[in-house]
């Protein structure tokens, strides 16, 4: 909650008038707790884990041969039965596991100092602060992806995640309960190192949920915007992670691939290209593993 009663009481404290975009979030904000503001993150969550794969979806089943060409694994059609399952699985998580995390997590968010208040930060701070997010998630969810892909973690844990061996975008957060608990650490480290505003915090939560949806899609449009993203893995790159599965010791990388790089685990680098004709070809591609 703001500690300031009137706009002109928080523009003193500024020491300027408001901006636009600030005296909108005073507005807005003023009466309303720290923890209300954190929560709305669930309903974020609610909303992009239903409308964001809904587009690919619907395009998949209601224009099948518009989007053949770049279906990644073209041998596999899901029915719009299946689509519906694994909607409902997800909100299963999401209710039981993902909702319930965010509720008990504010004392941590408040502890690392994630803040609603004035002033707001400008664009450049955002995109740096997501960047560090980026870069920090992505080397610790690669060692505990990579570690789950060992035989214990893989039975136990991770192999939820892989029955979906041609992914779908409704699939992005399928995952066992414990594995949605432990990548709930690598989604957090980030903001903890560099914390920042709660409209960065809202920002990172909602693109990285968005980037995971993209990367499960199982479609490589030509016209994608994350081609043009420096070392972003994207679609491609994880389905083969998936068609792999349970023998996958490959492609662990969840946004950018500089981890496979330098661990030399970025084995598809090459053949990638290959395997969408292969898929076509022969519907098989493990020769490739
Ligand atoms: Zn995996
Ligand atoms: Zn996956």
């Amino acid at each position: 909650m703001l500690p300031w009663a009137t706009a002109a009481e928080a523009e003193a404290a500024l020491g300027r008038a408001m901006t636009a975009a600030e005296a909108l979030w005073f507005r807005w904000t003023a009466e309303a707790s720290d923890y209300y503001l954190y929560c709305l993150n669930i309903l974020f969550l609610l909303v992009v884990f239903t409308l964001a794969p809904l587009p690919v979806a619907l395009l998949e089943l209601r224009a099948p041969r518009a989007v053949g060409p770049y279906k990644l694994q073209p041998r596999v059609r899901l029915s719009r039965a299946e689509f519906i399952k694994c909607y409902g699985d997800v909100m299963r998580i999401f209710f039981l596991v993902i909702g319930p995390l965010q509720l008990v997590s504010y004392p941590a968010v408040k502890m690392v100092g994630i803040h609603t208040g004035l002033p707001l930060p400008s664009l450049g701070e955002m995109a740096a602060q997501l960047l560090v997010y980026f870069l920090v998630e992505d080397y610790l969810n690669y060692w505990i992806h990579r570690l789950l892909h060992g035989e214990w973690g893989y039975e136990k844990i991770h192999r939820i995640h892989h029955e979906y061996t041609a992914p779908i975008g409704f699939a992005a957060p399928y995952a066992h309960w414990a594995e949605v608990l432990i990548l709930g650490i690598p989604s957090f480290a980030g903001p903890a190192i560099a914390p920042g505003h709660m409209i960065t915090f809202w920002l990172w939560i909602i693109l990285r949920q968005m980037e995971a949806i993209d990367t499960h899609s199982g479609f490589d449009f030509p016209f994608s915007l994350t081609k043009y993203i420096p070392f972003y893995g994207g679609a491609e790159y994880h389905d083969y992670h998936h068609y792999v599965g349970g023998q996958s010791q490959s492609n662990f990388a969840s946004v950018f691939t500089y981890c496979d790089y330098l661990y030399g685990t970025d084995r598809v680098s090459f053949p990638l290209h290959c395997t969408k004709a292969l898929f076509k070809i022969s519907g098989s591609a493990r020769f490739l593993i």
